[in-house]
């Protein structure tokens, strides 16, 4: 079966709305190499959206992965819990910034963790409003959904929203978006749309993800945490994307030295496997009654060990360090890049391995160019590389390799996308 034949297989009993990327099945990965079906090696630049840190099927994942399954692999926190959950919460609870005492819930997805995040704020606070970012996001479920600030396609003909839900401008200085603007035009909302006595939280994610990789400046985190202090609010900080090492920081929350009230983790936590959680101060984490929290599957056995697989390789292997230096050799050939290619390639964002590439037209940095990021992502399929994209406008190439990455296959990729550049 190639892949063109599973790609019809798939079009006739998969619904468009869970369409794919690049019609490309996978049949075996390993670190940060993927084969096809057809046998045709890619190297994965996306990591499954910032899931794999510790690469495709690191041997001490599985190892603990199967080890598990082979024990049991399933009983459910809210019946039998397991040692496994218990020291999984014990060592999230250490490794989220700040010194406050935490507590820890386990969910599914990264969707979940944000909508629990919610509950818990409101149960603690008994107050309706939520403040999100434009141009962020938080899932796909109906509230992560009215969080995200991006209509199309995350929103497009799934309204009504949830209520009470209030969105402000992301600082960009890059395009023109001030911090100073920013938190004006948060005073303004506070006048005109609720009233921060009414906000139970204000949800931020500490570099925006699918948004296009833009960094939030240190000062603006700061003064949300300021403003939360002040009001009563909850500061939840969205680190599903920018956790476990990705950001050159175990969180990126560590960047602007502040300390959320509750964080939300996914992707990277695990390797793979769907567990989430969210950390945060215990004393509003302890807010909702027994029973309101969690679901069938929330820390699954099979996941609390894959997790603590992770934790072990993040540790052992100095991944955090490792993303620091792996996302300067991207920034190095990136900016190489921009310099055979300046009228089409703008910024170049990066915060450890979180790399962004704008690419823009006539070198402007406000002509966004989303044909020509189309062509690329398309185009690297025949390059054997795996590419995303991400950006308001579509036009950034984001770039999330595995932590584990060797440095040969690094380059070796970077050298494709120099090619890849040089043919269109
Ligand atoms: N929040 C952020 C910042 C994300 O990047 C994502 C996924 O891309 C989510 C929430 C949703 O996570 P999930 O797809 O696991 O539900």
């Amino acid at each position: 079966m190639n892949n063109q034949q599973l790609q019809q297989r798939k079009q006739a009993v998969i619904a468009r709305g869970q369409g794919n990327l690049y019609p490309v099945y996978v049949e075996r990965a390993r670190n940060a190499e993927v084969w096809d079906v057809e046998g045709k090696r890619y190297i994965d630049f996306g990591t499954g959206i910032a899931v794999c840190n510790t690469g495709h099927s690191h041997p001490k994942v599985v190892e603990a992965v199967v080890g598990q399954v082979g024990r049991f692999s399933h009983s459910c926190v809210m019946i039998n819990p397991y040692p496994q959950a218990v020291e999984l919460a014990e060592r999230l609870t250490r490794l989220a910034p700040g010194p406050s005492a935490k507590k820890a819930i386990f969910v599914t997805t990264g969707a979940e963790a944000v909508e629990n995040c919610v509950k818990i704020a409101r149960a603690h606070t008994r107050r309706r409003g939520v403040i999100a970012f434009t141009g962020g996001f938080h899932g796909r479920t109906n509230m992560t959904m009215a969080l995200t600030g991006k209509v199309t396609p995350y929103k497009n003909l799934f309204g009504p929203f949830p209520a009470d839900i209030f969105h402000a401008p992301f600082p960009i200085p890059y395009h023109g978006i001030s911090v100073e603007q920013a938190l004006k035009a948060l005073q303004t909302l506070f006048k005109t749309d609720i009233a921060p006595e009414d906000v139970a939280a204000i949800i931020i994610e500490p570099v925006q993800g699918e948004g296009g990789f833009y960094p939030a400046p240190k000062a603006f985190m700061q003064a949300l945490r300021q403003l939360c202090d002040q009001h009563g609010m909850v500061l939840i900080a969205d680190e599903i994307q920018t956790g476990f090492g990705r950001t050159g920081k175990f969180f990126a929350t560590e960047y602007s030295g502040i300390e959320p009230d509750l964080m939300t983790m996914a992707k990277g936590i695990a390797g793979g496997f769907p567990i989430a959680a969210v950390v945060g101060k215990s004393a509003i984490m302890d807010a909702p009654l027994p029973g309101g929290l969690g679901g069938t599957y929330g820390g699954s056995p099979v996941g609390c060990a894959a997790a603590l697989a992770v934790l072990d390789v993040l540790e052992q292997e100095n991944l955090v360090e490792r993303s620091r230096a792996i996302g300067a050799a991207f920034a190095e050939s990136l900016q190489s890049l921009q310099r055979q290619f300046p009228a089409l390639i703008g910024d170049i964002r990066q915060q450890g391995a979180m790399i962004a590439m704008e690419l823009v037209k006539d070198g402007d940095a406000n002509q966004p160019n989303p044909e020509l990021t189309q062509r690329i992502i398309q185009a690297a399929e025949q390059h054997g590389l795996i590419l995303l994209a991400c950006g308001f406008y579509g036009n950034v190439i984001r770039f999330l390799p595995p932590l584990t990455i060797e440095f040969e296959v690094l380059h070796e990729g970077l050298e494709k996308l120099e090619v890849l550049l040089h043919s269109l």
